[in-house]
């Protein structure tokens, strides 16, 4: 490394930030209107002018990226919802109770000019029964005058209200630091279960599509549903089903089977379930009507788990509806709706009929496998070095940026860093994903690809 010009700590710090594993989740709830978006707002703030060069991705998402005094964590934003019909109680109740769901710590947004609410104390309970840690943020004190307000929200009964002013920045960075010492180093959602359980599978998909029938029929064809297995953690809402002679364990089963009927929102709150199974899983098989067009609904769900940086496949469901004319022009959406996944195994299959069930698992392993990818490093370079050699970067300003060496900083999802003498250009980027790809396999992973310039 050192004769390519790069430091040596430089490359091994690289690799380090490269190399991290599932990041931990937090999610900051609380009343419409107490400055939750503004929160989260602020603590992305620079991370999202860094966005990806990536066609087909949509931005309108639930979480997101953030960093704070160098340690790396989710947020999931509920700044997204509105009221419903059910009333503000019902509606906080369970925006919250969904993105406690999916959280490794919380933040609890109050407004401090106001005080606590009935809807507050309705969320601090919700909060005490999930048992998740909480950090107060007794927003909108603004200045000094304002530390009387927030004091007054020890009366919550959550600890230490943390005066905040997410409009000005006033102490949101000595509430991160309370945030970082409630979150665990790495999600409990992803470590949570004993090495050599059950793999997680995250069914999802849009409203109808059929995950409820098709969860139905793969649970009924082998009926051998498993509560007490050694080494697992037993949670109401995850489903312990065995297919194909192995069991997996498939999460948020509940908000597939308790079918929340919601008007005004319904699509936020099936955004966050979604989210919250997605980064419980490993796997996330995603389900999609092929009797309908393909939707941009559908291209978010697929997204968020491109993102999360899940093993995917993608399942068409109701191919028993099918007639000539819908599978051409279901091909030709593929191609174009779907080109983000179009390394991803899939399976036609019909939740009704069972048609390709046994179709499911042999995919669902292989993504898994594509996921748990390692190459050597020095088969990577020797792979590096050719692509190099045949297919060089463009010249750019009279110079030739050149990929000089790389290596895989980690797993689930394969990662790389490649260090470069000079910036490489988003096509080239993709060549080389490519390239990966048609090299390694990788079939039914995202790869994460970081590229380093030499000063
Ligand atoms: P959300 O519905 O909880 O996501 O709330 P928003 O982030 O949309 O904020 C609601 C309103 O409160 C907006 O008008 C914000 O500008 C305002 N707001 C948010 N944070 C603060 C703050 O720290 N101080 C003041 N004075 N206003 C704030
Ligand atoms: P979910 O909202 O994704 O859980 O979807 P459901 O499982 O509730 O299915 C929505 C509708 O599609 C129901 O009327 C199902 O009977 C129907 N459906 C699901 N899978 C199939 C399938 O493979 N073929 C056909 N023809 N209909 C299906």
């Amino acid at each position: 490394a050192a004769e390519e010009g790069f430091d040596v700590e430089d490359v091994e710090g690289a690799i380090e930030e490269a190399g991290h594993g599932p990041l931990p989740v937090l999610a900051v709830i609380g009343r419409p209107n107490v400055g939750k978006s503004t929160l989260v707002n602020r603590i992305i703030g620079r991370r999202e002018a860094v966005v990806e060069d990536r066609p087909g991705v949509t931005r309108d998402r639930v979480t997101y990226e953030a960093e704070w005094s160098g340690r790396r964590f989710k947020l999931v934003d509920t700044g997204g919802w509105e009221q419903d019909v059910l009333g503000i109680d019902a509606s906080v109740a369970a925006q919250a109770e969904y993105a406690i769901e999916a959280a490794d710590a919380v933040v609890f947004v109050v407004d401090a000019t106001v005080g606590a609410t009935d809807t507050d104390e309705a969320v601090v309970r919700l909060l005490r029964k999930a048992g998740k840690p909480v950090v107060l943020c007794a927003n909108k004190v603004d200045g000094p005058s304002g530390e009387a307000d927030a004091t007054a929200l020890w009366a919550l009964g959550l600890g230490e209200p943390h005066p905040v002013s997410a409009l000005h920045g006033r102490g949101t960075g000595d509430m991160l630091d309370a945030v970082l010492e409630a979150l665990p180093e790495a999600p409990e959602q992803t470590f949570g279960t004993a090495i050599g359980g059950p793999r997680r599978i995250a069914l999802i998909g849009r409203p109808n599509v059929g995950k409820s029938s098709l969860l139905n029929k793969v649970a009924n064809e082998d009926r051998v549903v498993v509560n007490e297995m050694a080494g697992t953690t037993r949670d109401p809402v995850d489903e312990l089903i065995e297919l194909g002679g192995v069991v997996w364990k498939f999460v948020d089963t509940a908000g597939i089977r308790k079918r929340v009927h919601l008007q005004q929102g319904a699509d936020y709150y099936a955004s966050l379930r979604t989210a919250a199974a997605v980064e419980k899983a490993e796997v996330a098989v995603i389900l999609i009507d092929a009797s309908e067009t393909i939707s941009v609904q559908d291209q978010r769900i697929v997204t968020m788990a491109v993102e999360a940086g899940r093993a995917i496949v993608v399942a068409y469901n109701k191919w028993d509806t099918l007639d000539g004319e819908r599978r051409y022009y279901l091909e030709r959406e593929i191609e174009t709706e779907l080109a983000q996944v179009a390394w991803a195994p899939r399976v036609n299959v019909s939740a009704a009929t069972g048609r390709h069930m046994e179709k499911l698992v042999p995919a669902i392993e292989t993504a898994l496998a594509g996921w748990e990818t390692r190459v050597p490093t020095g088969r990577l370079n020797a792979f590096l070095g050719e692509i190099v050699a045949s297919h060089p970067h463009p010249v750019r300003g009279g110079k030739q940026p050149r990929i000089l060496f790389g290596t895989q900083a980690g797993t689930k999802p394969p990662r790389f860093v490649f260090f470069a003498s000079g910036f490489i250009e988003a096509g080239y980027r993709r060549f080389l994903e490519r390239r990966l790809r048609e090299e390694f396999g990788f079939e039914g992973t995202p790869i994460h690809i970081s590229v380093r310039v030499r000063e």
